[in-house]
């Protein structure tokens, strides 16, 4: 832009030496997209995979394929289905992995869907994204700290914030049920192993005692009761599994309870097996929540986790969309940053937009992954989600730019550059809160208290690892 140039005029009138003073865009037309370190548009395509090229899937039909039914009767729950499904395509090294990793490592039990296993490329089921979250081999984990010293079942201790059975009160406004401790699929980072999913040999789970009328009664009962809490996260386990009818009422009750106004359904079923959510009767309870949640000015909406760009199908893409449609606020993601499956801006991005472009899903946070029994692998220090957060700005429209967040045990998420003090020889990263959570009240030091969090000890600087072990605490896999 040229030099500007004052010219006084008494009479406010434009003279020919105003004019031709006046600033000049000199540079308007020479801007041009420049080469950038990630790519817009994607390269990726949004189609369906054809599962008919998996040997176990060769004469699966359309009809059957998109059968809610179907995908639950052919849910793989073991290795020997496992291989059924891709044949010559599963290498023996990895089948060998996974069987030790059942014996020696894995806190969840095998449970896919259909649907999710046609998401892995089968060409390379080693390095797959979803085979190894979904999955876990032995080989995979690391070799010396497969888990922190201080990782424990329940890392967040919800359980010793439940009000009542199954209801986490740890946010001053929110609340988490619980509805259920089964899922449509089983995740091997799953963060609640302690109890969702079936006893694992390195892991027996926690049952609920009281009896799920009476714990849902509850529920509601302490609701009622709060009129501090407005929002509800119903979840499990997952939604998927509630049986629509259930869903619709414990939904329906919330909504009567005059201080609740926000409901969010959390489920991962959504992308695992979209198939649940365009079932006749599924859509009619998810339909009519949705206009009793209009009638009675509540907002309701969806959070899903996806974790790479593969899961966004076509099919997915169809459940959210009928979601939508029916008035549910939004479809949200609630990721976890996980090595090896989306720690690169590339991954990231690529399934941002992907979320956004196509699933209509809204990129919401990326979690650390939680600090539970072996785990590491899969967990990133701190620092390192501070630097996918910088590196995935500017790409994203605002409101659909994720925040990657820390969930400090005792506190809740913490958005991972809000860090007080971070101690990055020794991996430990020091945390502040503003609210009492509901174990609290009569703690006169949980607002000024530091909480903390361990990066992977293998992330650390030689000194770093060295303090770790010689300071050695087993991992508490036992309640
Ligand atoms: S869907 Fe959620 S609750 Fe279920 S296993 Fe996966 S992470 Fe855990």
């Amino acid at each position: 832009m040229s030099e500007t140039k004052i010219i006084a005029s008494d009479t406010n009138k434009v003279t020919p030496e105003t004019k031709a003073a006046r600033p000049t865009w000199k540079d308007a037309g020479k801007v041009h997209a420049g080469e950038q370190p990630f790519t817009y548009p994607l390269k990726r395509e949004f189609v369906e995979p054809d599962w008919r090229r998996l040997p176990g899937y060769r004469n699966v039909t359309r009809e059957e394929w998109e059968t809610a039914l179907w995908q639950r009767r052919h849910t793989v729950k073991n290795l020997k289905e496992l291989k059924q499904v891709f044949g010559g395509l599963m290498p023996d090294t990895l089948m060998a992995s996974m069987e030790r990793d059942i014996k020696e490592r894995a806190t969840m039990s095998i449970l896919v869907p259909p649907h999710m296993l046609n998401t892995m490329e089968e060409k390379d089921l080693w390095n797959d994204p979803v085979r190894r979250y979904m999955l876990p081999a032995f080989d995979d984990r690391h070799p010396e700290w497969p888990s922190h010293p201080k990782a424990s079942r329940d890392s967040l201790h919800e359980s010793d914030m439940w009000a009542v059975e199954g209801l986490t009160h740890r946010y001053p406004t929110k609340v988490l049920a619980e509805l259920l401790s089964t899922c449509s699929q089983y995740c091997g980072h799953c963060t609640r192993m302690d109890l969702v999913g079936n006893d694992v040999p390195l892991v027996v789970k926690l049952k609920f005692q009281i009896p799920q009328k009476d714990r849902y009664q509850q529920m509601l009962d302490y609701l009622r009761v709060t009129p501090s809490v407005r929002d509800v996260v119903v979840s499990g386990g997952d939604i998927a599994n509630t049986p629509i009818a259930t869903l619709e009422e414990f939904c329906s009750k919330l909504m009567d309870i005059p201080n609740i106004k926000d409901i969010r359904l959390a489920t991962k079923g959504l992308i695992a097996i979209p198939q649940h959510f365009l079932q006749a009767d599924v859509q009619a309870g998810l339909d009519r929540l949705a206009k009793k949640a209009r009638e009675r000015g509540v907002d309701i909406a969806v959070h899903t986790h996806v974790n790479s760009a593969r899961q966004v199908t076509p099919l997915v893409a169809k459940a959210v969309q009928s979601l939508l449609d029916m008035g549910y606020r939004d479809v949200r993601n609630q990721g976890v940053l996980l090595r090896g499956i989306n720690d690169t801006q590339k991954e990231l991005l690529d399934l941002c937009f992907m979320l956004l472009d196509h699933g209509k899903i809204m990129p919401y946070y990326f979690y650390q992954c939680d600090m539970i029994p072996n785990a590491e692998h899969w967990r990133l220090a701190v620092h390192e989600a501070q630097q996918l957060q910088h590196d995935i700005m500017g790409y994203l429209p605002g409101f659909a730019t994720p925040r990657m967040v820390c969930d400090v045990p005792f506190v809740g998420k913490r958005w991972v550059n809000q860090v007080k003090e971070y101690d990055r020889h020794l991996g430990i990263s020091y945390w502040t809160k503003n609210y009492r959570t509901g174990i609290e009240a009569d703690d006169a030091e949980a607002l000024t208290r530091r909480y903390e969090y361990y990066d992977p000890v293998y992330t650390l600087p030689q000194q770093g690892q060295e303090w770790w072990r010689n300071k050695p605490v087993p991992p508490n896999l036992s309640k």
